[in-house]
């Protein structure tokens, strides 16, 4: 787990945030903010010398989370915890070993100075490139998706000077440079643009103190009973309905409602769900009017049983019964941004079709449209290790839950 060094915002102290911290509490003022990004985190290592005005830094994706991929036959599934450079710069090294983990990390801002290098490709590349070859047996994957919200970018440190470049931390020598290349480095001096925005946590709508986890991705309030994500721009709305309950000593976890438009198949309604996935239910005409929605995790799980809770839990879905707004009772935090459930539905989609055959040969002119998300809370009971669903339809072992937050 990596650290970064962080100046409060409101006081200036020096405080140190862990990697997948969302909400910050200043241990001094104790102001307590949102931190926001408007698409991925950029964060750098501090040169040692000479400075920073000198520094050219060179970024790395590091990708870390739940990865899935179809072979045309079944989904596979695992975890990914990689960094490997976003630039075609032949010399320098291929990942950041372990220095993102051995060093302190810092966000990246326009007041920092120095020059930030664009990167050259996308994280996707990255995972093609750290794919161990494909032996004969293994069929090529045809398809993978990351998800798991920490998809960010390290940028380390060089120097250059008299045509050589020097490794900005160690301050050893890297390699000699053709004066070209060692022009165009110098050249590429550019500053950060403005990403992530620190918000007060305090809910747009009534003013209370939100609640959340220090790895919350969505906000709570507990006066007005409403559930807020965030932009750099600000707060936003996430809808949220709950399965209601008489109990007591109740969990509730936090499920993302997803309505989809799926180019390639006929899955409109509940019905055609049933047919699709040849769920063993006989349909109900009632089901051809009542349209089919996904509930996939919005926390993080193993990625096995992340695809094994979705299908349950959207095969046994329930809307009749649900109540607007936050149920009253523990709510487990929302862990994971709606954007990375969508992308997994595919995988989910190509796990539980009926008809394999059929389905590798459509998959690759599947596409989805997202057309609503929003927050379903659902009731569980603990019973000695597991977490029970009310209605008895699915069981999570809690150490489930513990684990999944270090994914
Ligand atoms: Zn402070
Ligand atoms: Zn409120």
């Amino acid at each position: 787990m990596w650290r970064i060094d962080n100046q409060c915002p409101q006081c200036g102290a020096d405080t140190c945030l862990e990697e997948t911290q969302r909400l910050f509490t200043c241990p001094f003022c104790r102001v307590k903010l949102f931190i926001t990004v408007d698409d991925y985190f950029r964060y750098f290592l501090t040169p040692s010398a000479p400075g920073m005005e000198e520094a050219i830094f060179v970024p790395y994706w590091r990708l870390k989370g739940m990865s899935f991929s179809y072979d045309g036959a079944i989904v596979h599934t695992g975890l990914v915890d990689v960094s490997h450079k976003a630039t075609n710069l032949e010399f320098l090294p291929s990942s950041l070993g372990l220095r993102s983990q051995t060093l302190r990390l810092r966000f990246v801002s326009p007041e920092i100075r120095g020059s930030f290098m664009e990167s050259t490709c996308s994280p996707g590349d990255i995972l093609s490139t750290t794919e161990k070859a494909p032996d004969a047996e293994t069929p090529q994957p045809s398809e993978k998706t990351f998800i798991g919200e920490s998809v960010s970018m390290i940028f380390s440190p060089i120097f250059v000077k008299d045509n050589t470049a020097y490794d900005g931390i160690l301050r050893e020598k890297m390699t000699a440079l053709p004066e070209a290349v060692s022009e165009e480095l110098i050249g590429s001096r550019g500053n950060a643009e403005a990403t992530m925005a620190f918000l007060p946590s305090l809910c747009p709508d009534c003013g209370w103190d939100m609640d959340g986890d220090p790895e919350s991705v969505v906000l709570t309030c507990r006066n007005c009973r409403s559930a807020w994500g965030a932009s750099r721009k600000g707060f936003e709305k996430v809808p949220c309905s709950f399965l209601p309950l008489e109990d007591d000593g109740l969990l509730y976890l936090p499920f993302w409602r997803m309505e989809t438009d799926i180019k390639g198949i006929q899955l409109d309604s509940y019905a055609d769900a049933v047919r699709f996935f040849n769920w063993p239910k006989a349909i109900n005409r009632e089901w051809e009017e009542l349209p089919f929605y996904w509930l996939t995790p919005a926390f993080k799980i193993n990625p096995e049983l992340y695809l094994r809770v979705s299908q349950r839990m959207t095969f046994q879905q329930i809307i009749s019964f649900m109540k607007n707004g936050l149920p009253e009772g523990s709510l487990y935090p929302v862990t994971l941004p709606s954007k990375e459930s969508f992308e997994t539905l595919r995988m989910i989609l190509a796990c539980g079709a009926a008809s394999k055959k059929d389905m590798a040969l459509i998959f690759p002119s599947i596409r989805f449209t997202l057309r609503h998300a929003g927050l379903v809370y659902w009731p569980f009971h603990a019973s000695g290790t597991e977490l029970i669903r009310s209605d008895r339809h699915l069981s999570i072992q809690a150490n489930a839950l513990k684990w999944g937050k270090y994914i």
